[in-house]
């Protein structure tokens, strides 16, 4: 017997998405071949698990192993970079491998139909026997299981590959699908046909109808003479020579113009729009002008009406040094970072889009992450219109089948530009060689949920893994990243104008405890603020109006007693929904009745305190009733069409005013704004968060961006109780190095980031004493511990003492030296374990964004 070319490992090491640190050992049966970086099916306490194999080996563990159900992968889905990446976030941020991959990996919804078939060659041959013959092998077997294989081969031929369902309704022979599932594998034995891991995606994926213009525009249509008399310009097709050249009607006219300006594509839902019959499109369609073919979702996607390309304009010499900078640490070939600060509306994007397609023209990958609000449609747009096919873009839309499909995609090659939130970090591109980060200060890079990771973060440690250029863009950076620049660690690129030099908008402050002093009550909108507004609308000017609380009032009182109405699972105030008639909390959003009484004590006297956007939009209403107001915020918003829509109607000028909370002050980039009144952003100010003064500067900073970015320059009216704050007073002043110097100051008394790192370590239960013991025990032990060098503050209260249900006690460790950090949380979690404290009651934040 000839050797075996390759012998392959008994066990397998496996990480699953569990919370416990570690990977499980399986046996591999007979004939299985899993893969390093693939996922298999495994048993794990009485239900089935899908994970990634980690390693492949021979030892032995000393307890006994079960088997692997199946190896659902032939290549690996996490190739060596990737899991080294994987492997380097559990380390970093003390997450459970397995939680990390499966966070990595968008492919929670292939598990069901993740195999489908194909024929071989040896397939193809025992099909032609079976033609000539009567069955594909002489055998011994029942007839109908021959009939079955013969049906599946005569299938399987005429496509490319064909999943279990399929295969089932084309058999035509009643089978069980267990009797199907032995077939097939025998099949698969007799390697007549192969099981490949597909993405479940491709069919599952949303796909909508899209009207494509069918010829360039230009040949298909010409205007009349008509045009320049002022009369209605009467359309003809000119140019197709087999049919005679018959006039549009004016609907059809329509149509066919708003496809062409639209790039010549356009979703038939966006076209529902124009007031025209469907029976317009159906006659464009049968006379061969206009197409419908389908679309994933994602590509139909931009009803926003097309911009300038991003590229008709002369570059700043700012923005072509920035290019400059990037493209030659693209060339580089080693890793880069490099930070971006410009200012608002200093044309950003178009350097990022400049740059990526550079790194595409090289055939090589980029990857741009941007906020989880930061994707406008815009963007989107502009992307599209740049790379057309070859950009993937992932966005909390998706669904997953979806997600899984635009991950395959990518994957294959087929789109080596990728653009999306968080975890787009993770795209699977081959030959990486850029990747930006978009506001890169966002905390919604953050994720709140284990891994705690930050996706820049992981991007900076990517692009260091891969040996490509990391490019981290804001108008604010975080102190952190600012202070890398500073030391040398990135190079400081900026642009410190705005295109072709539009000034960046005045700021006046207006101090709103002095506002009370003269007007005698609480203002809610100052005198100065309604009259800007005022001024504007009458120059049919827009306005755009923050105020960074959703909701009607924040705040439900009873003048008895003086006790709020708190919601039940957490404690902070539920917030009053006038239009919806509700009580809602925003930490867990439980709903409750408004009440008539005080739950306390049964008083009637219950007042609404406080006001939120809800409440402002109906203001501004009472005040300008004439103009036409819209609002964004998470209850007018619950899905991205919702968001386009309202930023489509500003953008056309369908609207004179746009209220909401921080949706409205990123990234847009609308011309006809020249006011933006902030009436609340300052409220971050009074809370215990040593972010807070970093947040509000940034806030501020990018909703005064709003302002001026078109022709006419722009003012902003900020309104605070903070006046003499730094945060406000640098705001207004568009001072950022002013900020970040003092800031700096702050943060190194203090011993907060980026002069130390933190992590913030919380213990919950539903239990209070739970609570309390566990994280009285660990306070013991980290007074006991000797750790030099480690600040350990606590254990505290957290200043949300109840969320979701669950009382909350933390610890903030503040150290210079990272890796001391760890290994004293690493030992906090031995520790937790051996007393048995379940580890998903111990959440280790490290690099914590919030506090709270
Ligand atoms: P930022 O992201 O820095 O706030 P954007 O990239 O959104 O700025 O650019 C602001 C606007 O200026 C956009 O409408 C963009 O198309 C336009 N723009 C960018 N670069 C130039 C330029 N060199 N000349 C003229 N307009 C430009
Ligand atoms: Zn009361
Ligand atoms: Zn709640």
């Amino acid at each position: 017997m000839p050797a075996l070319a390759f012998h392959m490992p008994t066990f397998c090491d496996v990480a699953l998405a569990v919370p416990l640190d570690m990977a499980f050992t399986y046996a591999i049966p007979p004939g299985m071949e899993p893969v390093v970086g693939g996922r298999v099916l495994v048993p794990f306490r009485q239900q089935r698990f899908s994970g990634i194999v980690v390693a492949l080996h021979d030892r032995p563990p000393r307890v006994k192993t079960k088997k692997v159900i199946e190896a659902l992968d032939l290549a690996p889905v996490l190739d060596e970079q990737l899991l080294k990446l994987g492997k380097w976030i559990a380390d970093y941020y003390l997450a459970p491998v397995g939680e990390v991959f499966r966070a990595m990996l968008p492919l929670a919804a292939e598990f069901k139909h993740a195999v489908a078939y194909r024929i071989t060659d040896a397939g193809r041959m025992a099909l032609h026997l079976a033609g000539t013959s009567g069955s594909p092998a002489r055998s011994k077997r029942a007839p109908e299981e021959q009939l079955v294989e013969f049906r599946v081969l005569d299938y399987l031929a005429e496509r490319e590959s064909a999943r279990e369902e399929s295969l089932r309704r084309a058999t035509h022979v009643p089978v069980s699908t267990s009797k199907l599932k032995a077939l097939l594998a025998g099949m698969v034995r007799k390697k007549w046909i192969v099981r490949e891991d597909v993405s479940a995606a491709r069919d599952a994926a949303r796909v909508v109808k899209v009207a494509v213009l069918h010829v360039p525009v230009e040949s298909r249509l010409a205007a009349s003479p008509a045009a320049e008399t002022g009369q209605a310009p009467s359309l003809h097709i000119s140019s197709s020579p087999a049919k005679p050249a018959k006039k549009l009607n004016e609907n059809q006219r329509t149509l066919i113009e708003t496809l062409a300006a639209s790039g010549g594509r356009l979703p038939v839902e966006a076209l529902r729009g124009l007031d025209v019959s469907r029976t317009t499109l159906a006659t464009l369609v049968r006379r061969g002008l206009i197409e419908l073919v389908d679309a994933p979702q994602d590509f139909a996607l931009s009803r926003l009406k097309p911009r300038q390309s991003p590229f008709e304009f002369e570059f700043s010499a700012a923005q072509k040094d920035a290019l400059a900078k990037i493209g030659e640490a693209v060339g580089a070939r080693k890793f880069g970072g490099l930070l971006l600060h410009g200012i608002t509306g200093s044309g950003k994007t178009a350097v990022y889009l400049a740059c990526m397609r550079e790194v595409l023209e090289q055939g090589r990958s980029s990857i741009l992450l941007v906020p989880e609000i930061g994707l406008t449609p815009a963007v989107a747009a502009d992307l599209h219109q740049v790379f057309g096919d070859e950009v993937a873009i992932l966005h909390s839309g998706l669904s997953d089948a979806e997600r899984a499909d635009q991950w395959h995609r990518i994957r294959r090659g087929e789109a080596r530009v990728v653009a999306g939130t968080r975890s787009a970090v993770f795209a699977p591109v081959g030959d990486l060689a850029l990747i930006i980060v978009d506001e890169e200060q966002d905390s919604s890079y953050k994720q709140e949920e284990t891994p705690r990771y930050n996706a820049r973060d992981v991007a900076v440690m990517r692009a260091k893994m891969a040996g490509a250029a990391v490019v981290l863009g804001s108008a604010t950076p975080s102190l952190e990243s600012y202070y890398n620049a500073k030391k040398s660690k990135y190079a400081l690129v900026e642009l410190p104008d705005r295109v072709e030099m539009r000034p960046l908008p005045e700021v006046e402050i207006v101090d709103m405890r002095q506002e009370f002093q003269e007007t005698g009550k609480e203002q809610v909108i100052s005198r100065k603020l309604a009259e800007e507004i005022r001024e504007r609308l009458e120059k049919k000017e827009q306005v755009m109006v923050l105020l960074n609380r959703r909701g009607y009032s924040p705040v439900v009182l009873c003048r008895a007693c003086g006790k709020t109405l708190q919601c039940k699972n957490c404690a902070v105030s539920m917030t009053h929904h006038k239009r919806e008639r509700k009580m809602e909390c925003h930490y867990c959003g439980h709903v409750a009745h408004i009440p008539d009484k005080c739950a306390h004590c049964g008083s009637e006297y219950v007042y609404f305190v406080g006001t939120g956007s809800e409440k402002l939009e109906e203001l501004l209403h009472g005040m300008f009733p004439q103009a036409r107001i819209g609002r964004l915020d998470r209850d007018t918003v619950r899905g991205r069409e919702d968001f386009e829509q309202a930023l489509n109607a500003l953008n056309e000028g369908a609207l004179d005013m746009l209220v909401g909370t921080q949706m409205i002050a990123k990234g847009h980039d609308i011309h006809g704004v020249t006011l933006v009144g902030v009436v609340g952003a300052d409220m971050a100010l009074g809370l215990p968060d040593f972010r807070a003064a970093e947040r509000t500067f940034q806030l501020l900073t990018q909703v005064a961006g709003r302002a001026g970015r078109g022709q006419s320059p722009g003012k902003v009216v900020l309104q605070t109780y903070f006046q003499d704050h730094y945060a406000v007073q640098f705001a207004a002043r568009h001072d950022f190095a002013g900020f970040y110097e003092k800031e700096l100051q702050f943060r190194a008394w203090m011993h907060y980031p980026p002069y130390s790192a933190i992590a913030n370590v919380l213990i919950r239960s539903e239990k209070l004493d739970d609570a309390l013991t566990w994280s009285g025990a660990l306070g013991h032990w980290f007074e006991k511990t000797r750790h030099e060098g480690i600040r350990v503050l606590g254990p505290a209260a957290a200043p949300i003492t109840r969320l979701k249900r669950d009382y909350r006690y933390h610890f903030i460790l503040k150290s210079p030296s990272r890796e001391k950090m760890n290994a004293l949380l690493r030992a906090m979690l031995a520790e937790a374990a051996a007393r048995k404290i379940p580890r998903t009651q111990v959440i280790v934040d490290v690099d914590a964004v919030w506090l709270m």
